[in-house]
């Protein structure tokens, strides 16, 4: 605790929304996630996102090993990231070309960078509770960690960067209307079914009229799909509602449990990229070969199968945690592989519903589940990872755990 601040290398892990401490670990397979005292919990945070197929899967295990014994990294290309690049341009239509870095960070920065090159234009657009990564100018009111800490952006992000962008209201089409007549906008981010104010899925229509209006106004779209990519469907978001982006970002599955994210976009766009085209953008663990091993076992194992059974396990879940709530008002909204349970009596559209919240009988409802064996994601402001290795027996005890945990905050 002395030599990491507040015990960790990101904030949320650190559980002060929750009000306790920090739980360390020693191990994980399956869904199942043991700390260094020992207890075991089914895992519900699954890394926040990257561990799909549970922890420590056989195939990925064995893609990575067989990697690292070929040399961990070499700053030359190799072809499975043609061949990780190829897999993401078959399931998505907006990725013809793949420039991978190592964290959604990078990605977010690279493809904005791209995004004000191409329109010659600054200005930002992003959604209130959206978080895309700790970039200077995509803090402001960015949800995830951020929303815990009860501050609109960061110390240290310099008001320019900050100015530069224009922040709106989920699911509000007369502010992203107004904002696109106002500004000559460059970019127009979103997460298409945004998780880092919890899940607040987009309302009919709402990303069909993103499209119709960043074209209009010669502004480009960017999904940030480093959370729905690979997970609310086969091709993500994009996929699923079929509003192709211009340019997409990717991170969390993309590299199977290891450091890799990119950002992709039709031919055109990306040739503007170095060394193909001007926009400057590098990275010397890019493309990571043991990074791509793991990313490419991973979608290996992601047919349609999968996400079939993927979405019947979250439904399952999300049906029996509302009734494990009992007369205790909450929202269960749940995407396949994404859930939240929102302490609200009301539907939560947008953040200011998500931060109206009663956040401290979350955190009390989570320290009963912890201290049940499940291991929720300690914030209101973050959604719940079921995976493929979440059986109908952990199922089963998590929702015993979940009644339990309400009757004891009752
Ligand atoms: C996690 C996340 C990021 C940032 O990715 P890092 O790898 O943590 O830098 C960006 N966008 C979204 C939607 C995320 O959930």
């Amino acid at each position: 605790m002395h030599v990491l601040p507040g015990g960790v290398n990101s904030p949320v892990r650190a559980m002060r929304a929750i009000g306790r401490d920090p739980i360390f670990i020693e191990r994980a397979a399956g869904a199942e996630i043991t700390d260094v005292d020992g207890n075991t919990y089914v895992d519900y945070v699954c890394s926040w996102g990257p561990m799909i197929l549970g922890h420590a899967h056989p195939a990925a295990l064995e893609a990575v090993s067989a990697a690292a014994a070929l040399g961990t990294s070499y700053g030359a290309p190799t072809a499975g990231e043609v061949e990780l690049a190829e897999l993401v341009a078959s399931r998505m239509a907006g990725v013809d070309m793949l420039r991978m870095t190592s964290s959604g960070t990078e990605a977010s920065m690279s493809a904005i960078r791209l995004a004000r090159a191409v329109t010659g234009r600054e200005t930002l657009v992003k959604f209130a509770g959206a978080y895309h990564g700790h970039v200077d100018g995509l803090l402001a009111q960015a949800g995830s960690g951020l929303a815990t800490q009860g501050v609109p952006s960061s110390p240290g992000v310099p008001e320019s960067a900050a100015r530069g962008t224009v922040v709106v209201p989920w699911n509000d089409a007369a502010a992203v209307r107004q904002a696109l007549a106002d500004h000559e906008v460059a970019a127009l981010l979103a997460e298409p079914y945004p998780a880092n104010m919890g899940l607040v899925p987009p309302e009919p229509g709402f990303l069909e009229l993103l499209r119709e209006l960043t074209t209009d106004h010669g502004a480009l779209l960017v999904f940030d799909e480093v959370i729905t990519g690979f997970r609310v469907s086969r091709g993500g978001a994009q996929e699923l509602t079929g509003v192709i982006p211009d340019i997409t970002v990717l991170g969390k599955i993309l590299g199977g449990g290891l450091p890799a994210a990119g950002y992709g976009a039709s031919v055109e766009l990306m040739s503007r990229i170095a060394p193909a085209g001007d926009v400057y953008q590098a990275g010397t663990l890019s493309g990571n070969p043991l990074a791509v091993a793991a990313g490419r076992a991973t979608l290996e194992q992601l047919d349609e199968e999968a996400y079939v059974h993927l979405a019947a396990t979250t439904e399952k879940l999300a049906a029996g945690l509302r009734e494990a709530a009992g007369t205790r008002p909450v929202q269960v909204a749940w995407a396949a592989g994404l859930l939240t349970v929102f302490f609200s009596s009301e539907p939560v559209c947008d953040y200011a519903g998500a931060i109206a919240c009663d956040a401290d009988a979350y955190g009390a409802w989570c320290r009963a589940l912890l201290a049940r064996g499940v291991y929720p994601p300690p914030s209101q402001f973050e959604a719940w990872f079921p995976s493929l290795a979440h059986s109908p027996e952990h199922v089963t005890c998590t929702l015993e755990a979940a009644a339990a945990a309400f009757a004891e905050i009752a």
